[in-house]
This record gives C-alpha cells, structure tokens and sequence, in this order.
C-alpha cells in the first residue's frame, strides 16, 4: 500500500443532520488527512455527471434529485491506503448491511440517503478528485 488520495463527500442527509465533525473525526481518528474540503450544493449538470456511471440505474433520478437537495461537503482524504481506508470506515451502502461502527451503520437511513460518498477505486479517485479540485 502506498499513500494515496481519494474523495469523500458527506450527502445532503450527513450535513441535514449535523453530523460533518462526527464524519471528519472518524477520518482523522483512523490516519486520513484532510487535505482539501468545501461546502457547495451540486447543480443538477454537476450531480449527473458526477453519477453519470449510474445513469441507465432505476435510481439515478431520484439520487440526482437527493444530491441537490442541499449542501454537500466534498473533500480529498490523503493517507495510507486512503481508497480502501474510506470504503471501509464508510461501510456497505445499505446501512442495514453495513458493519457495525461504519459510518452508515450509525448514521445513515437508508441505502438511497446513506450519508457519505466515497471513491471506490484509484482509478476513480484521481478523476472524482480532479472533479471538485482540479488545482489538487
Ligand atoms: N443508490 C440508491 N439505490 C441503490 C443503489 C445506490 O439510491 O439501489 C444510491 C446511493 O446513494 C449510493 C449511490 O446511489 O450511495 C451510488 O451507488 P453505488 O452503488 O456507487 O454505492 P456506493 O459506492 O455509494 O456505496
Ligand atoms: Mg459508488
């Protein structure tokens, strides 16, 4: 494993709930540094394309229209195996499959409005990275 970076947002329902701090200290408690973070709500061109791999999925709509339904917190995670580091503190999608402890288990509703976004591999990282920061 080397030093890597990824994305994270926390989702309209994470910020909805005042749970960024709770979030960010899960990253920070388990050796991810924030290395860049914003505030912004996703026009719907931005969430479409953001989720553009989604986009012949039964749900896109309705998660477009969830992830510009207020404020989001995008940020880039750096660390040691941040990719998989983040996956795993996030936990599965549906919370009712995620793993005690995980950030979904404790916070999340369901697996439409589960709380927090994460990259799921290197490769999508540097371009969802590159997305929200491109002087990253
Ligand atoms: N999603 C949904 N219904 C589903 C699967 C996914 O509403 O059956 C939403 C959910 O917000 C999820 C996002 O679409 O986080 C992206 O789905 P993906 O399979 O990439 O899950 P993730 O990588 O976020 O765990
Ligand atoms: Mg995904």
């Amino acid at each position: 494993m080397s030093i890597e970076r990824t994305l994270s947002i926390v989702k309209p329902d994470g910020v909805q709930k005042n749970i960024i701090g709770k979030i960010f200290t899960r990253f920070e408690d388990n050796g991810l540094k924030i290395v860049g973070t914003k505030m912004l709500t996703l026009s719907k061109e931005q969430a479409q394309k953001f989720y553009e791999v989604h986009k012949e999925r039964p749900f896109y709509d309705d998660l477009v229209e969830y992830m510009t339904s207020g404020p989001v917190v995008v940020s880039v995670l750096e660390g040691e195996g941040a990719v998989l580091k983040n996956r795993q503190l996030m936990g599965a999608t549906d919370p009712k499959e995620a793993e005690k402890g995980t950030i979904r288990a404790d916070f999340a509703d369901s697996k439409a409005r589960n709380c927090v976004h994460g990259s799921d591999s290197l490769e999508n990282a540097k371009i969802e990275v590159k997305f929200f920061f491109p002087n990253l």
